[in-house]
């Protein structure tokens, strides 16, 4: 089974932007059930054997639009978790090249951020990402959609356009919620090493494997080796 991977901070950090009830009930509740749904339908087909990269990918199709959403909606919280740190460090360094160079500046891209968000309709996520050119883009997909494998796109940030993200701190305000996420959330120093990444420095961030995986092939192992002590 894939897991609930545990916030990197305490429930109350994220504040004002998003209140520890808010984030209590956005990862306990809707990224549970994502993940709980996710399970299941694997459950049926046997079981998890694949990352959930992978997961995505051959369901991508729409012809099973039940994994595909609850695989890519679990992938996304994950990566949302992380895209946000309480710790307030600014960009630099290659990152800080990439925006001035794509945005005009850390305004422009604050701007495009928050008119890409607010203009987005209905549910969806926001992303930062980088293009094969080698330019970052502000781009929102609907609903569970996810970037990795679609658009050519490597995602630096992700943000949650959901109700359920913003609802309780700030009702029908989304401009309001992405201004204050991109101004106190946005995990900078993640979005350095995801370009880094991108550019062929390093791993970009995949979600954790399987719980149960791991386990099925510890018995595969144990087994083998048994065959062949008999
Ligand atoms: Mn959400």
């Amino acid at each position: 089974m894939f897991a609930l991977p545990p916030l990197p901070y305490a429930d109350d950090a994220l504040s004002p932007a998003i209140s520890a009830r808010t984030l209590q009930f956005h990862h306990g509740k809707h990224h549970a059930g994502y993940l709980k749904a996710l399970n299941a339908l694997l459950d049926a087909e046997g079981g998890p054997t694949e990352p959930l990269e992978a997961v995505m990918a051959r369901a991508a199709g729409d012809e099973n639009a039940k994994l595909y959403n609850n695989a890519a909606q679990a992938w996304n919280h994950s990566l949302f978790w992380i895209s946000m740190s309480p710790d307030g460090v600014a960009p630099g360094g290659e990152l800080g090249e990439a925006i001035a160079a794509s945005f005009a500046g850390f305004d422009g891209l604050r701007a495009a951020f928050v008119a890409e968000g607010a203009a987005h309709f209905g549910s969806g996520w926001l992303w930062l990402a980088v293009n094969p050119a080698g330019g970052l883009v502000v781009q929102a997909t609907h609903d569970a959609r996810g970037l990795p494998g679609r658009l050519n796109l490597a995602p630096l940030l992700i943000c949650d356009l959901w109700e359920h993200a913003y609802y309780l701190d700030h009702q029908n305000d989304r401009k309001t919620f992405l201004e204050s996420w991109f101004d106190t959330l946005a995990n900078w120093p993640f979005a350095a090493v995801q370009l880094a990444a991108a550019r062929g420095e390093g791993m970009a961030w995949r979600h954790p494997a399987p719980t149960d995986r791991d386990a099925g092939a510890a018995r595969a192992l144990a087994k083998s080796k048994r065959q062949v002590a008999a």
